[in-house]
Parts: C-alpha cells; structure tokens; sequence
C-alpha cells in the first residue's frame, strides 16, 4: 500500500494549502487508487485459483469413468468427472454399493469395477 501512503500524505498536504478544489481532486485520485487495489488483489486471487486448477488438471488421468490425481508414485481419488469438467471442482466420490460410487455434490452415480481393483501406482502400462 506504499502508493497509497504517498497519495495520503500529498492528500494531507494539499489540505493545509486550503485549496479545496485540488484536495477533492486528490481525494478522488486517492479512491480510484483504492479501486484499483481491489482489482488488483482480486486479480491476483483469481491468477492463484486458475494455477492451482492448471497444476490439477496437468495430474489428472480419466480412468473407467472417474479422475485420478497422480503424484509421483502414488493415485488419489476416484473424483467426479462432471464436477471437474463442468465447474473445475475436485469431488471424491464416495462409494454407495459394491462397484457403484456418487458424487456427493452432483448426485452423479458412477459404475466402475477399476475401483475395486488394487492395481497399485497408476502407470500408462497398467490404464489399458
Ligand atoms: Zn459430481
């Protein structure tokens, strides 16, 4: 907030001139610098939310109807493929019988037997 300290302290400056035209005009300046820090941060905000999302789809594997986050030597989830593909939202679904698991969130039901199998660290070899 360093500009925003420096606007201030001409702002103060200026009302000891009582020059009451010229400290409105400051005192605007000083809003629209305001206004343009919000955006700012609010920009910042949503560049840090769109990385986080590159960083998760780059991990993602679509596998037997479901996502899958790798990392390294290790798979996480099975997560919703509607939640992701529609709103870029990581659900875990949760599984309701025996080889059928739902969204928690879109109530989607998802039937997948790859879930029931230990197949260990997901490779490209062993997807196919
Ligand atoms: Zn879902």
């Amino acid at each position: 907030m360093e500009i925003l300290d420096e606007i201030k302290s001409v702002a103060k400056i200026i009302k000891q001139t009582d020059n009451i035209e010229l400290y409105s005009q400051i005192l605007d300046i000083q809003g629209c610098i305001m206004e343009l820090l919000q955006q700012n941060n609010d920009l910042r905000a949503q560049v840090d939310e769109l990385q986080t999302k590159l960083k998760t789809k780059e991990k993602l594997v679509f596998l037997n109807n479901a996502y899958w986050i790798e990392n390294s030597d290790q798979k996480d989830g099975p997560f919703c493929s509607n939640c992701w593909d529609t709103k870029q939202i990581m659900v875990r679904l949760l599984e309701r019988h025996k080889g059928i698991y739902s969204c928690p969130n879109c109530k989607n039901d998802v039937r997948s037997e790859f879930m029931d199998m230990d197949l260990g660290p997901l490779t490209i070899n062993n997807l196919w």
